[in-house]
């Protein structure tokens, strides 16, 4: 088989784009591509009010950063519905896969992740736990009994980059209100894209976007992003970050603590690299914010934590007292997760249960296990 892939650089982002008409199935999975800024920049054309809240928006984050309280460092859980929009039935991922990626923004959120040790010693005192966590929701935006999960089967084949993702009427799902939950909406996303939508611009299509090939980190077949990653930069979006190199060469991303580099790094290059005279140590490839691989990035900064908290105590309370991870009374919604996907024989397995709505009682069976039912 021979694949013919044409390329070209942008160099505002230093992103690749596969050309439109050869992107299939096989081409670049494992390159991950972020097409936030790209929005950013459409919208900045489309919506005159877009600049100036912007505007407003970091003169509200400074004020934060600048007056923060001691009680926020809080640990705040955020409400999340994750919208499976499938075209076929490969697309659309199992529950366990979906929990695997919440498991994943918890680890990595909270700096638990098993390879802080890779953070560079120069740069390791700058590792932050943003205190922030993630559930699947509970309770719909109706109050009805939720796991946080809607599916949607679609008759677009592939999504091209137009957020009709984000709406019913045009083959994806309305958004679930923007203030009481995190919406990722999965699909086929044309490019391998995930993008996601900063804050200043319209509440209706106000979330993440992906690719299922990112999503999850069991079930995946990459191997540069299967450890959830790609989520864990797009929610970094959600909550006012910017790439480390801004929107220009050696540009701004509005945090002080993270180092002025050139452009995106891919892959996982070797420390230092030196771009924008940022040595002696150089870029911070090894942040969530740049375009390396998974088995790279493992970082939010102290500098990050910060704005992620200024959007998130100002013009995203809302989800502070949301009620999406309450569960509600009424029908349940049986659905549980591991504390592992597979195990050599012999070894244990957790089941944890995280069934919507308030259940009374819970019957379980496993074939050949001991036990091999349980009522706990
Ligand atoms: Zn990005
Ligand atoms: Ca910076």
């Amino acid at each position: 088989v021979i694949l013919f892939i044409i390329a070209h650089n942008n160099a505002a982002t230093g992103f690749t784009f596969l050309s439109n008409d050869i992107v299939n199935q096989f081409a670049s999975q494992d390159s991950f591509k972020c097409t936030t800024m790209e929005l950013h920049d459409k919208h900045l054309k489309d919506d005159p009010g877009y600049e100036k809240r912007l505007q407003e928006l970091e003169l509200l984050t400074k004020k934060y950063i600048a007056n923060r309280k001691p009680s926020d460092t809080a640990i705040v859980k955020v409400p999340v519905v994750v919208h499976i929009i499938y075209n076929t039935p490969y697309q659309n991922i199992s529950n366990a896969r979906i929990q695997s990626q919440i498991d994943a923004l918890n680890r990595d959120f909270r700096r638990l992740n098993w390879d802080t040790s890779n953070t560079p010693v120069p740069y390791k005192y700058l590792g932050a736990d943003t205190r922030i966590e993630f559930v699947l929701a509970k309770r719909d935006p109706w109050g009805n009994p939720s796991i946080g999960i809607t599916r949607t089967q679609t008759s677009v084949s592939m999504f091209i980059f137009n957020d009709a993702i984000k709406f019913t009427a045009q083959g994806g799902n309305d958004i679930w209100d923007r203030d009481k939950y995190l919406n990722f909406w999965i699909g086929n996303i044309q490019y391998y894209g995930a993008y996601t939508q900063l804050p200043g611009y319209y509440p209706e299509t106000d979330g993440a976007v992906m690719h299922y090939i990112y999503f999850g980190s069991v079930g995946t077949t990459l191997s540069e992003n299967s450890k959830g990653r790609v989520a864990v930069h797009e929610v970094g979006h959600w909550f006012n970050l910017q790439h480390l190199w801004g929107i220009s060469n050696c540009g701004t991303d509005y945090v002080d603590d993270t180092p002025t580099q050139f452009a995106a790094n891919f892959h996982c290059p070797v420390f230092p690299v030196i771009t924008c005279n940022n040595g002696p140590y150089g870029d911070m490839f090894m942040n969530y914010m740049d375009g390396t691989s998974d088995d790279c990035r493992n970082m939010f900064t102290i500098g990050q934590r910060d704005r992620m908290s200024a959007a998130l105590y100002t013009y995203r309370s809302g989800l502070i007292n949301s009620e999406g991870g309450i569960p509600v009374s009424g029908l349940t919604i049986a659905h549980f997760r591991s504390d592992r996907m597979s195990v050599n024989f012999g070894q244990s397995i957790n089941f944890i249960d995280e069934s919507g709505g308030i259940p009374t009682n819970w019957q379980w069976t496993f074939e050949g296990g001991v036990p091999s039912s349980s009522n706990q």
